[in-house]
């Protein structure tokens, strides 16, 4: 059981956390004791070492949701709902402990894993609701020989896979669809980040969850393990949340066995500031969008096209409340932006602003890798970049607005939407028409008018294009576990 205190230590909230496989209801180590360590991307110390699962391991996941599927199923809904929103309870009873080791593995302010876990909290309540309202049909055939009964059923188990950068929020996204729609999984998450979700799922068990309805392998390698899954019949869907070119394997693999599959994928988002603009609110939302979540989110604001009357005002106070921020440990509550993940993330974001500024771009505010331990990198804001620059084509994934200038609305939706990603927009006018038809016309499966942040429960998060495939949350959210079976009944 998971401490009910309001207040932790790092130690203490590690010595509770759970660091084996969850398989079967069971926690069990890998066979070898393997294990992998995790660390505070704060510090480079090692947090745990977690047990490293095989590609047998993770068939025996699959064993054990397949098992437990019937009867899962079978569950009343009410039954499924009350488990969800018991968890969702629990969970905010232990916003600090949750939020504490988000912090420690992923590294952001302990103010944004507070908001993580509140976030993460209302996907299951969502679904709770949602549990109990899954329909179907009844109609009279067009020719009157037949009734048409349609029925709303689990697709089955299901391998969820995550990324690091919300590591309650993701998990809880995909598990709580799964079994509100009555669908057992095996939850494999990012290998930076596997706490968290560990302790997602002692919660689960504690709101009354059966065994092997959710299973969960952490593991080294990712691929070794997650092939034979993919191959396996017993398998029905894959939901990914993660990059665009591992989302792309991962449909090829899932088109052997013709696999339902829901994919939320990367991100290249254009933020659109017009002439007309209310400058003090693009400049809020802008902060938002680009710096939430220390930059690494889906629905980072990674292009901003800024009209050129307002451009230099826009950038200048983008500095000037940049400058403002406080860089450090999470753990610290003056601290404004945690560290970037890993070493190979911040070094990919130094790259990227070091190639734009050696190609013509200029450096206003940040652009140095601090020194000392921990993997940080300032907010940084760079004007004049080119239109062909790989910063304009490529997910940033860390705290740097690239600013590029427009005259004309065409030419900016032009360049919002010269893009193969489609997650998320932005776009800031005062003029109702224009609003109207930047929002008609822009490719993105979400857009923020007027507003620099997308995400809510009961809306339908997800993508176009490369960006992806279905949406989670939302009154839809719960249809990518469905299946949908016609049974025509004869009345003649
Ligand atoms: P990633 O694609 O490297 O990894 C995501 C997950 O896939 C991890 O669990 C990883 O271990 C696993 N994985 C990696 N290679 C695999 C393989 N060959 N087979 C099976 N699994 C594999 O992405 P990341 O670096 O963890 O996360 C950042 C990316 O996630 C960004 O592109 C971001 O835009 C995207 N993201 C998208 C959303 C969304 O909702 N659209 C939300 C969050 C993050």
């Amino acid at each position: 059981m998971l401490p009910e205190s309001s207040s932790e230590s790092p130690s203490s909230v590690l010595d509770w956390v759970r660091t084996d496989l969850f398989i079967g209801g069971r926690w069990i180590p890998a066979p070898n004791g393997a294990t992998f360590a995790v660390e505070n991307p704060a510090t480079g110390e090692t947090l745990a070492h977690v047990a490293d699962a095989t590609a047998q391991l993770g068939l025996d996941a699959l064993e054990a949701a397949t098992l437990a599927q019937p009867q899962w199923a079978a569950v009343p809904p009410r039954r499924r709902a009350e488990i969800l929103r018991r968890a969702h309870d629990l969970l905010l009873e232990r916003t600090e402990q949750f939020a504490l080791l988000i912090t420690l593995e992923m590294g952001k302010s302990l103010a944004e894993s507070r908001s993580e876990v509140a976030y993460a909290a209302g996907y299951l309540r969502w679904f709770a609701e949602e549990a109990v309202r899954i329909d179907g049909g009844w109609k009279v055939s067009e020719d009157g020989s037949a009734r048409v009964l349609v029925m709303r059923q689990p697709v089955g188990p299901c391998l969820l896979i995550t990324p690091w950068n919300a590591p309650l929020a993701m998990p809880a996204r995909k598990i709580a669809p799964a079994l509100a729609a009555g669908c057992t999984s095996v939850v494999k998450p990012a290998p930076q980040t596997p706490l968290t979700t560990n302790a997602l799922v002692s919660l689960l068990v504690e709101a009354g969850l059966p065994d092997g309805a959710v299973n969960v392998v952490p593991t080294s390698h990712a691929s070794a393990l997650s092939e034979p899954l993919m191959a396996d019949r017993r398998l029905r869907k894959v939901s990914f949340t993660g990059s665009t070119p591992v989302g792309r394997l991962l449909l090829a693999q899932a088109a052997q066995n013709v696999l339902r599959t829901s994919m939320e994928l990367g991100g290249n988002a254009p933020f659109v500031v017009c002439a007309d603009a209310d400058l003090d609110a693009a400049v809020a939302g802008a902060m938002t969008a680009k710096l939430r979540n220390i930059g690494e989110a889906c629905i980072a604001a990674n292009r901003f096209y800024v009209h050129a009357e307002v451009a230099e005002e826009f950038a200048e106070r983008l500095v000037e409340r940049m400058s403002t921020l406080s860089l450090g440990v999470g753990t610290d509550p003056s601290t404004d932006l945690g560290p970037l993940i890993d070493d190979r993330q911040r070094r990919r974001v130094a790259d990227l602003v070091e190639e734009t500024v050696a190609g013509g771009a200029r450096l206003r505010a940040g652009g140095a890798v601090p020194e000392g331990p921990g993997y940080f990198y300032p907010p940084t804001v760079i004007t004049d970049v080119p239109a062909d620059a790989r910063i304009i084509r490529e997910e940033i994934f860390g705290p740097v607005a690239a600013i590029q200038t427009f005259t004309t609305e065409a030419e900016a939706l032009h360049a919002a939407n010269d893009t193969e990603f489609g997650l998320v927009s932005y776009v800031y006018t005062q003029d109702l028409g224009r609003a109207l038809r930047m929002v008609e016309q822009i490719e993105t499966g979400m857009v923020g008018l007027n507003r620099g942040y997308v995400s809510d429960p009961s809306a339908p998060f997800g993508g176009v294009k490369q960006s992806g495939i279905g949406r989670e949350g939302g009154s839809s959210g719960i249809d990518e576990y469905l299946e949908e079976k016609y049974v025509a009944i004869d009345t003649t």
